[in-house]
């Protein structure tokens, strides 16, 4: 018996061939397998080490990098770090 799962990548193969086309899927593997990698990466780090330093987008007050408040509103760095996102997404 073959692996369980080969007929199916043949099938997302053939999908993925018949989306980008032949010249692309080289670049598109590479770059999927790139953003896995970082994917992988930054599930290791987790929420607490992403960097809550610089302006708070609730009150603009200026929080020090590792600080788990924000000195000027006491929004968690959790929040500070949500709103920031939700700010690049709209923006
Ligand atoms: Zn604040």
């Amino acid at each position: 018996m073959g692996l369980p799962g080969g007929a199916e990548m043949i099938v997302v193969l053939l999908v993925l061939l018949l989306l980008f086309g032949a010249s692309r899927l080289p670049k598109l593997a590479r770059s999927m397998g790139q953003a896995g990698k970082e994917f992988k990466s930054g599930m290791k780090e987790g929420y607490k080490e992403e960097p809550v330093e610089g302006s708070c987008p609730f009150c603009g007050a200026e929080v020090p990098a590792g600080s788990k408040f924000c000195p000027g509103c006491a929004r968690s760095a959790e929040d500070i770090i949500a709103e920031r996102a939700l700010k690049q997404k709209s923006a």
